[in-house]
């Protein structure tokens, strides 16, 4: 456990609620998750009603051993190769469903997201409540994701049991693979690049068309994501963001957030008010603070927002898969 504050009791009280059918927000590697029984359809549906998440949006299972994986899932090759190399970790596979996994949590598809993640809490969690765990991120639908458990509380007031191991470690939801099939398709980008993924499974990993909005691959993406309040513009250079900060302070009539990086030969003009979420080019501390400083922006007020972009390579991919989605007007 990495917060000493966080007690055996409560994880025996968080695993009792969750064998009770009840609804838990706990931390992982990637970002806080809202969690209840994979297996119990009821419990599931709380999850759907308290985040205001479309019933068609599947929900990730999160074990804590490989015999989980074989009671839930038809392993298949290609998963039993990326689950020794990336598990326990930031790496959600798409299998071949087995009876007994509740329609709602695969949304009526006959495959389902699986994840084995590395967080002690999140694994000691799902060992004190016997079950896997069904959980997407603990925020509500369309929000910037929680890193923090207070994130988590600015969603959910009251409303649950939250888990506070401090801040996430990797800041960004899982990369999701389907090896569910002959070939394997990446489903959504993360801390687990395309690179690794094809290095350990010793051929090409194929990006699903990660805007088809008509037949999507993996649900979840056709909607608005991640998203602040605050009118949000992705610039990628300076003069870029000097003309943005014009704009947006005409239209809205009051001072935009400028989330920057920081460049070792070049600052930022003294007018701006200026986030600084990394040193350019430190694409892991960008990841991790990117949805924090999201929040930021809205809990100071802020009601426009400039948003310096990185290349999308690598990591950079899975970044700016969720700012582009927290961009988009609709
Ligand atoms: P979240 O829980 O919000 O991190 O999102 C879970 C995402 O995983 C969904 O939006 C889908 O994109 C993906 N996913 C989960 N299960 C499946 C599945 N059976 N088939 C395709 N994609 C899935
Ligand atoms: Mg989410």
């Amino acid at each position: 456990m990495k917060n000493p504050t966080l007690t055996v009791e409560d994880l025996q009280k968080a695993g009792a609620l969750l064998r009770a059918g009840e609804v838990v927000a706990f931390p992982t590697e990637t970002v806080y998750g809202l969690g209840a029984n994979a297996l119990d359809e009821i419990a599931c549906a709380k999850i759907f009603a308290l985040k205001g998440r479309p019933a068609d949006n599947p929900l990730i299972i999160h074990i804590a051993s490989l015999d989980m994986l074989d009671e839930l899932t038809e392993i298949t090759p290609m998963a039993r190769k990326l689950a020794k190399a990336f598990w326990p970790g930031p790496l959600t596979m798409v299998l071949p469903k087995k009876p007994g996994i509740p329609d709602i949590v695969s949304a009526g598809l006959y495959t389902v997201g699986i994840r084995f993640p590395s967080h002690p809490t999140a694994q000691e969690l799902i060992r004190s409540a016997g079950q896997p765990i069904a959980a997407p991120s603990a925020n509500l639908s369309g929000r910037p994701s929680p890193t923090t458990a207070k994130h988590v509380a600015e969603d959910f007031i009251d409303q649950l049991l939250i888990l506070d191991s401090g801040p996430v470690e990797i800041g960004l939801e899982s990369t999701v693979i389907d090896v569910s099939g002959e070939h394997p398709i990446l489903l959504r980008p993360g801390f687990i690049t395309i690179n690794q993924l094809e290095k350990i499974l010793d051929q090409k990993v194929r990006l699903a068309n990660l805007e088809d909005a008509r037949r999507p691959a993996a649900p979840g993406m056709k909607y608005r994501h991640y998203a602040p309040k605050g009118d949000l513009r992705l610039v990628t250079t300076r003069d870029q963001a000097l003309k943005q900060h014009q704009e947006l302070r005409d239209q809205h009539k009051t001072e935009p957030l400028c989330i920057l990086t920081e460049h070792p030969d070049q600052s930022w003009p003294d007018h701006l008010e200026v986030f600084l979420i990394a040193k350019h080019g430190d694409l892991e501390t960008y990841a991790r603070n990117m949805f924090a400083a999201l929040r930021y922006a809205d809990s100071s007020g802020y009601q426009s927002i400039i948003m310096e972009a990185v290349p999308a390579e690598g990591l950079g991919l899975a970044i700016m898969n969720r700012l582009e989605k927290a961009a988009k007007k609709a």
